[in-house]
């Protein structure tokens, strides 16, 4: 059966999943969704015999029905091999009270790579089904991670080019070489004098701007994205929650049925968002835990049913969540709403307009499979310290937030459901912040040296992202103000 998409934020037009997947965004501003939840048409109890490759194909061909089964195993296969560091892809590592989802065994060992390997291939067999002619050129604001993960799966593929924004001082030393280090005729990489929002807006008006669309179109280009907002990377992503679950059952951990919890440290709504899809199409997922850090926007927003940006932004020791506009939010909007485009519309006019919404009394109760938290800096960085000392096991700043919250969500609730946290980036990424919270003051030391004594403390060997940007070139030095991102963009392709 087809599946098809429509926007948010209008009723009536629907389209393929591979337009969906080109476009990016709806040309109305919106984000496609599936006009309904495919369900899973095999049993937990196959799925759980199945590697990694398998499920994914299962539950990818429920969403993305007009790619082939052949079109579809070639890009499943391309993107889940041995670029990652472990067969199964995906590991569950029991520690402490809860199961951490690894992964971050990709290339730019962040949880992005977990799509950003797969999208590439969906986008270039997506633009040979629908005739394109144009180059893509992928636009991408990054937090820190999808960054890199998209510049790897967009370098050097022909028919592409890809234009990252990052904010200059808001990422990580090991985020920010990673990207400036990027090789690839076809990648361009630019620090913005902001912060991720400013981006993410920056990028989103290019999108919706009808002059800028057409110069390109007569320079022989097309816009497409590489963020969340891509329905092309949310559907890779609810593959490693059955794939979690399925695995749960596979290793006698549960039994089939049984329900589990999800907890999600959470910045732009793209990975807890593609857990409740998980949930949607059948698998037991009991409660959806939204961890937030400082930036605490969505924590406010299930507290009182109302979304407010305007407030002061924090730097954190998690940059990658360090955002007040959650973008994928406006899914779960419309889905509460009862799939009604109107309010959808409406709600975020008024974001758009005053930085404020309000949800309305039914909406809230469809919420409440969503528990919220969030986890200050000092928190964050007690639970590395804590799990560490009495496991020896070491998580990033992320996760680390989202295992506090889960703390915070146990001792409110004594809800004793096996809980799987999403553990989103290996610690290496954040070797400062991490040593920080396991030794103390180690400000005497570069971060390299901070990365050779994690080495040390976690028993695990440096990953080949890391040993790479020791001696990489710099290669991008671009920097630029907010308002300068359209310009830029014209120059990187010769758009007069
Ligand atoms: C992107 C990112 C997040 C936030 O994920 P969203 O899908 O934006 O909510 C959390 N942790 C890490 C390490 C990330 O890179």
């Amino acid at each position: 059966m087809e599946l098809l998409y429509k926007s948010t934020r209008s009723a009536d037009k629907t389209v393929t999943a591979s337009y969906a997947i080109l476009k990016g965004l709806a040309e109305d501003g919106g984000l496609f969704v599936p006009t309904s939840f495919p369900k899973l048409d095999v049993s937990i109890d196959r799925l759980a015999d199945m590697s990694y490759q398998e499920v994914a194909y299962e539950v990818m061909k429920l969403f993305l029905t007009d790619f082939t089964e052949e079109e579809l195993k070639h890009c499943i296969n391309s993107a889940y091999d041995q670029k990652f560091d472990t067969e199964v892809i995906a590991p569950l590592v029991k520690a402490d009270d809860a199961y951490y989802l690894e992964l971050f065994h990709g290339k730019t060992i962040a949880f992005k790579d977990m799509a950003l390997s797969i999208l590439p291939y969906l986008m270039t067999t997506a633009a040979r089904k629908n005739n394109v002619k144009n180059e893509i050129v992928i636009l991408t604001a990054t937090s820190g991670d999808t960054g890199k993960a998209a510049l790897t799966g967009f370098a050097d593929v022909p028919g592409t080019k890809i234009i990252v924004f990052y904010p200059k001082d808001g990422v990580s030393p090991v985020q920010e070489k990673q990207m400036v280090t990027q090789k690839g005729d076809n990648t361009f990489v630019v620090g913005i004098h902001g912060n991720f929002d400013d981006a993410q807006t920056g990028v989103k008006k290019m999108f919706g701007c009808e002059t800028l669309n057409r110069e390109l179109n007569a320079a022989g280009y097309q816009f497409s994205s590489a963020n969340s907002i891509n329905i092309g990377r949310l559907v890779p992503q609810i593959v490693y929650y059955v794939y979690a679950y399925a695995a749960l059952v596979h290793n006698g951990e549960i039994k089939n049925g049984d329900p589990i919890n999800v907890d999600v440290p959470t910045g732009n709504f793209g990975n807890i968002l593609a857990a409740y899809y998980a949930k949607n199409m059948g698998v037991p997922i009991a409660k959806l835990i939204c961890a937030s850090n400082t930036n605490k926007v969505l924590y406010d927003f299930f507290a009182t049913g109302t979304y407010d940006r305007n407030r002061e932004f924090h730097v954190t020791t998690s940059p990658s969540m360090d955002i007040l506009i959650s973008s994928n939010l406006e899914r779960l909007i419309y889905q509460i709403a009862g799939q009604d485009a109107a309010k959808d519309n409406q709600l975020m006019k008024s974001l758009s307009e005053t930085g404020v919404y309000g949800i309305t009394p039914a909406m809230r109760e469809n919420l409440k499979d969503f528990y919220g938290n969030y986890a200050t800096e000092e928190e964050t960085a007690k639970v590395i310290h804590d799990l560490y000392a009495k496991t020896g096991y070491v998580i990033d700043t992320h996760t680390a937030v989202a295992a506090s919250v889960y703390k915070k969500y146990v001792t409110e609730t004594h809800d004793t459901t096996p809980t799987v946290i999403a553990s989103t980036a290996s610690p290496f990424k954040f070797a400062r912040s991490v040593m920080t919270a396991i030794k103390g003051d180690v400000s005497q030391y570069s971060e390299f040296e901070l990365v050779d004594q994690l080495t040390a403390v976690s028993n695990v060997a440096e990953p080949a992202a890391v040993t790479e940007i020791r001696t990489a070139p710099v290669r991008h030095t671009t920097v630029c103000d907010k308002t300068e991102m359209e310009a830029t963009v014209k120059k990187f392709l010769g758009i007069q």
